[in-house]
């Protein structure tokens, strides 16, 4: 394994528990949207005992000549307090390749795209949606993303929310897009998207399996997931990727395999 030494551009601190980090992309260093990096960060400063995490990465793949992460802070934990001493100007480590099967290449073309996550779990489609090819590939794309309350919500810049901001590939297919953010600790008006359409909603507190199971996403989206032609992706909290995909098997589908496309790709956090 060769290890990259890295500049770190800027630390940000968008909420009180997640960093918004960005470093300098190696030359090669390639990745597909939905991969992760592995990067290392000294506790002490010292170069020792470095604590080494997989990150998500969410910049474009193609373009972007920094590589972006979000990275949650739990205090007391390895990561996270070597996290919280780096600074602008710091140099950290990053593996000199991407790892990871969370792409889109774990299912056949053409369907329903379904991306549901749990707080820092978005970061994969944070990536995803920046792709022409998703946009093209799919019949429609729904996200929905559960926050432990609104300050979590952190990524309306990296989402394609703003009608003004879209790419012109994001533009032309906008009627396929449709997203919802589900607060699982306070009841609030949710700001949603469906089919390319501003529109606000108040879900019933709790999880988003609950409103797959009481029916209420089906019937905000008239869309419901099925076999024939849905294909979901799971991120975050493994829980919560556990719930689902034991119900969506109640439905028929399938969890994709290598060489063996299915209709369900999950991504556990930990
Ligand atoms: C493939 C993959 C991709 C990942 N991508 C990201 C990412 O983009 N952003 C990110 O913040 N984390 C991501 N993680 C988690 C990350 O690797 C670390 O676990 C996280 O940075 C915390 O590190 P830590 O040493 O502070 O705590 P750890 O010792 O790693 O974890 C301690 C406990 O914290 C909780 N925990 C861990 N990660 C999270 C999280 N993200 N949100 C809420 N609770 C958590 C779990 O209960 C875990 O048991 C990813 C993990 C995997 C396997």
């Amino acid at each position: 394994m060769q290890i990259n030494n890295v500049n770190l551009v800027s630390v940000k601190y968008p909420a009180e528990n997640i960093f918004r980090i960005e470093i300098d992309r190696p030359a090669g260093f390639n990745f597909k949207p939905g991969q992760f990096a592995r990067i290392g960060i000294s506790p002490n400063n010292e170069g020792s005992n470095e604590i080494w995490r997989a990150q998500t990465i969410v910049s474009r793949a193609e373009e972007d000549k920094t590589l972006v992460f979000y990275i949650v802070y739990l205090e007391g934990n390895p990561f996270s307090d070597a996290l919280k001493k780096i600074k602008s100007g710091d140099k950290i480590h990053l593996d000199d390749l991407p790892y990871g099967h969370f792409t889109l290449d774990r299912f056949g073309p053409g369907g329903d795209l379904w991306l549901f996550s749990t707080g820092t779990g978005v970061a994969p489609y944070l990536c995803m949606l920046q792709q022409e090819k998703i946009w093209e590939n799919f019949s429609t794309i729904t996200l929905i993303c559960s926050f432990r309350d609104q300050t979590q919500f952190v990524y309306r810049d990296t989402l394609p929310l703003e009608f003004e901001k879209l790419a012109d590939f994001q533009n032309a297919n906008y009627q396929k897009f449709s997203f919802i953010p589900i607060y699982t600790r306070e009841k609030v008006v949710s700001d949603c998207i469906v089919r390319g359409v501003k529109t606000t909603n108040t879900f019933s507190r709790g999880y988003f399996e609950k409103l797959i199971t009481n029916g209420e996403l089906n019937y905000i989206l008239e869309n419901s997931i099925s076999d024939i032609n849905s294909k979901v992706m799971l991120s975050g909290n493994p829980n919560m990727i556990k719930t689902t995909r034991d119900f969506l098997k109640t439905l028929g589908l399938r969890s994709s395999r290598r060489n063996e496309p299915g209709n369900i790709a999950v991504e556990n956090y930990w």
